[in-house]
């Protein structure tokens, strides 16, 4: 049997609750081996609009996130190849490293309805299976023409740049974000989070 890969890029500035429920329903859904956690080196869709977290900071949260989380792990590819990230470049990427393997793209629904402008996306789907994640009962209108397969999985209305604002104003984030994570941003002291402040 081939490898099954999910390939789950983002920016993941913070890692939530939401991408980690997406992370394991998908990969129990569709049986796939591991689901990588692929984090933007440069987010080139998301660039000058607000400031980003350092790759390597982001990089470090995932890890918290999804230590001891079996099937779930870290993508490094598109930090370690720098520059803008296309996930066509990643896939070309994967492909070579795990010959053989079949690859899968997830994408979450606001993800999906920007896919026709992502960078080579016919690359994209040359490549990989694209995953859509639906929620419960209410699929997500998508760009026509594109033979996405939709996976059912608990949305939680949970996202980074909700977590950025509560971070700057003060209001709660447990839950919303893992322990460990938690724990990661205070010692690395990101979104003006303190190791003192926190205590
Ligand atoms: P931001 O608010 O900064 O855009 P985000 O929460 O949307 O952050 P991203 O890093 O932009 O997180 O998203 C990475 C991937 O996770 C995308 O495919 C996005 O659609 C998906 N995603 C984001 N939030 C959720 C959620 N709550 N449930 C499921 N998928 C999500
Ligand atoms: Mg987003």
């Amino acid at each position: 049997m081939p490898e099954r890969i999910g390939l789950f890029g983002g920016t993941f500035d913070p890692p939530h609750v939401g991408h980690l429920v997406t992370a394991v329903n998908v990969r129990h859904a569709l049986n796939l081996d591991r689901v990588l956690l692929m984090v933007a080196n440069n987010p080139w869709q998301k660039e000058g609009s607000r400031p980003i977290t350092p790759a390597e900071d982001r990089a470090a949260l995932v890890e918290a996130a999804v230590r001891n989380v079996p099937g779930i792990e870290v993508g490094y590819e598109e930090i370690n190849r720098g520059g803008p990230s296309y996930t066509a470049d990643t896939l070309a990427e994967l492909a070579e490293r795990y010959r053989g393997a079949e690859l899968f793209t997830i994408v979450g629904d606001d993800a999906a309805a920007g896919f026709p402008s992502w960078e080579r996306f016919p690359e994209v789907l040359e490549l990989s299976t694209v995953i859509v994640v639906d929620r419960p009962g209410a699929p997500v209108v998508l760009p026509t023409g594109i033979p996405w397969v939709r996976v059912e999985v608990p949305r939680l209305e949970v996202s980074s740049t909700d977590l950025r604002a509560r971070f700057s104003d003060g209001r709660p984030l447990d839950y919303l974000v893992t322990s460990p994570v938690m724990e990661k941003i205070r010692e690395r002291g990101l979104y003006g989070i303190t190791e003192a402040a926190a205590k």
